[in-house]
């Protein structure tokens, strides 16, 4: 490992209970949002997916590799499907993971459904829900809900809302 700030953030917390290394982790996660290329008309959102052990296993930004990709998109993507370390794996993503997309788009919430992961951080569980590609925002319900109704722990730190939000700032 080098000897990069990001790798002495530490392993995730283990449960419902936030720890230093998952504030850590979601700030860098919040950075990464800000190497978005720019879109007038899409949210820009950083993604961390660190395993039980600490193993960054990928990080991804909006728009990254594809253009309208999300960023949670981009960073599963980076994942082989069936990897045995995603069930107890933790995604960092500054803002909560879209619900709906347009046709033939695949939601951010599914992906990580989809991947097994059971442990999710936030900055912002709302952003994400309307103004997003494709997505009408009409259903009422956000991807972080979704998730939370299929078990997976769902933890908001609020107090990087407003990291979260800075490069979103033109479509809120
Ligand atoms: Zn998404």
């Amino acid at each position: 490992m080098t000897n990069t700030p990001e790798n002495m953030c530490g392993r995730p917390g283990p449960g419902v209970e936030p720890t230093t290394a998952d504030r850590a982790w979601l700030a860098v996660a919040c950075q990464l949002a800000t190497e978005c290329p720019p879109s007038r008309t899409e949210f820009s959102a950083g993604v961390v997916v660190l395993a039980d052990d600490g193993t960054e296993l990928a990080r991804a930004y909006s728009r990254q590799h594809e253009p309208h990709q999300h960023a949670a998109e981009g960073a599963l993507a980076q994942i082989a499907p069936g990897d045995p370390r995603l069930p107890t794996a933790t995604v960092y993503s500054s803002a909560g993971p879209c619900a709906e997309r347009g046709p033939g788009l695949r939601p951010c919430a599914e992906l990580i459904r989809e991947a097994g992961i059971r442990r999710v951080i936030t900055a912002c569980r709302e952003l994400h829900t309307d103004g997003a590609s494709g997505t009408d925002g009409a259903s009422g319900t956000d991807g972080t809900e979704r998730l939370e109704a299929v078990g997976v722990t769902v933890i908001e730190l609020s107090e990087y809302a407003d990291a979260a939000k800075a490069p979103n700032q033109h479509l809120l």
